[in-house]
């Protein structure tokens, strides 16, 4: 039988990590088996519901660049995909459970229940729920109630004895004790919506779904489930609960830890392969020795079997290194393209500006390799566009020299760049360490200043290919405004 199986979000808020992780592996499952993956919208619960989840929804995955086969956008046999659109589906459903004596309706009100929960509060003998008042109304009473019009919620009947077992393909065999298992959970609201117990059984019922993969915090409606597919005499699917996701402090990875949500991550810079490939890893191993892969190799690669039972731990350096490997393997117009928004909002160029695009084209040689992240390209690149801001003098003053020192190497530097062709690196290199040599400087001493003038900082990109690619005229007009800013000048 081919696999089909589903990523089934509630858009109550906007993707992250964990949700991202449930639906790669689905998706990479399917892929790996041949199999159709599914998107279904869960969105039963009205009051957190937004359309705005919705949208980021489609637009992390779009960014992602992974996709379902069936879905609300794209249509499919077993639709429609979202839950809103099937409620007439669940209330049918919830009363042939009724007609079988597998759920029975409840009259009672809010006031009953919250007396209820009071009681139990105060009574300290651990009681917790639904007391199941309304289990063994005679039919009678029943009757009377929906002929008087009473609202009324239809409740599952969860056996009072014995236990209920499933299985799952990475825990093993799971059991629990019926008593332990929430006393008859609500699978219709009293204004007709089904919950999502109901409304999840029976979609990936009717949906055919084989495989259901989810994560861990959703081992506690197992059972439930379990009872409602034999309830209605179902086949389950296969069950497969995901290793949790955690922080470096053992914790469920949440905002404490830093960013979760997929924008955020967009937003830094990180690129939607690079974000794949790790979060492929989280709890999950495709081959040893080797951390890069493409989504097409890891569709082949997946296995069920490759799962960890044990929690994996979110390691954001990892992610950021992931992410500036995934930089490196760029081409230049590639990478300018990737980091233009960046500096468009940094205010560093205008989104039409040909050329500014000439000069990042030539500039990505010299960022590629430290960039870890897109959006620290306007910091790293801010004096290709503008006269950088000089700092201290001490910072233009080599070791063990003075400040009149730093202004001869610069006024040194203004003649030497004015001579140089710098069209060949190595050339310009050698013509700056002959000079050196005559004027018996380090060709340190001699350089510092010059990088300093130019770029702002003594830390930057390549010295010679940032003076090619501003120019003698730019780059002499710096060291002078350096030479100036110390105190020197002509
Ligand atoms: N709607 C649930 C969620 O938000 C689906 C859980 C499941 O996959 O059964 O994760
Ligand atoms: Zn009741």
């Amino acid at each position: 039988m081919a696999t089909r199986v589903r990523y089934a979000p509630s858009p109550t808020g906007n993707q992250h990590i964990g949700g991202v992780r449930t639906a790669l592996i689905n998706y990479l499952y399917a892929r790996s088996t041949g199999g159709v993956f599914i998107l279904r919208l869960e969105d039963t619960d009205r009051t957190r519901y937004a359309d705005e989840y919705v949208k980021n929804l489609y637009d992390t995955f779009a960014w992602l660049g992974f996709y379902w086969d069936e879905g609300p956008d794209r249509g499919g046999p077993v639709g429609p995909y979202i839950q809103s659109e099937r409620f007439a589906t669940y209330k049918e459903y919830a009363e042939k459970l009724v007609a079988m004596d597998k759920a029975y309706y409840c009259f009672c009100d809010e006031e009953r229940l919250e007396k209820l929960r009071e009681s139990q509060a105060a009574s300290k003998t651990g009681d917790q729920g639904y007391d199941r008042h309304c289990r063994n109304l005679s039919q009678e009473e029943i009757d009377r109630s929906l002929a008087d019009g009473r609202r009324y919620v239809i409740r599952l009947k969860i056996p009072l004895e014995g236990t209920t077992v499933f299985n799952d393909k990475l825990l093993g065999t799971i059991e629990w004790k019926n008593e332990d298992i929430s006393p008859d959970p609500v699978l219709l609201k009293s204004d007709g919506f089904p919950t999502y117990h109901l409304a999840n059984v029976v979609d990936d019922h009717l949906m055919g779904i084989t495989q259901v993969m989810r994560a861990q915090e959703w081992i506690p409606s197992a059972p439930l489930h379990r009872i409602m597919y034999d309830a209605f005499g179902w086949e389950m699917p296969e069950l497969c609960h995901l290793p949790m996701v955690l922080g470096q402090d053992g914790h469920k990875l949440s905002k404490r830890h830093g960013a979760t949500a997929v924008n955020e991550f967009r937003k830094a810079g990180y690129l939607p392969e690079a974000l794949i490939n790790y979060i492929a890893h989280l709890g999950c191993s495709f081959e040893e020795g080797r951390d890069l892969f493409t989504l097409g190799e890891m569709e082949k690669l997946f296995r069920i079997e490759k799962l960890n039972k044990a929690p994996a731990v979110f390691d954001y350096q990892k992610l950021e290194w992931f992410n500036g490997q995934y930089i490196r393997l760029k081409s230049d117009a590639e990478l300018a393209a990737l980091v233009k928004p960046f500096l468009v909002e940094a205010g560093l160029r205008a989104a039409d500006d040909a050329k500014a695009d000439a000069l990042e084209l030539a500039a990505m040689p010299l960022v590629r390799e430290r960039l870890k992240l897109l959006s620290e390209a306007p910091a790293m690149m801010t004096y290709l566009y503008r006269q950088p801001e000089l700092p201290a003098a001490e910072e233009f003053i080599p070791k063990k020299k003075d400040l009149a020192a730093a202004i001869a190497m610069l006024e040194e530097n203004r003649s030497l760049v004015g001579n140089t062709d710098f069209s060949v690196i190595e050339a310009a290199e050698n013509r700056f360490k002959e000079r050196s040599v005559e004027i018996g400087a380090k060709l340190g001493d001699l350089l510092m200043p010059l990088r300093v003038a130019i770029t702002g900082s003594r830390v930057s990109p390549p010295l010679f290919e940032s003076i090619r690619i501003l120019g003698a005229e730019t780059s002499i007009a710096r060291i002078e405004a350096a030479i100036a800013h110390l105190g020197g000048g002509k």
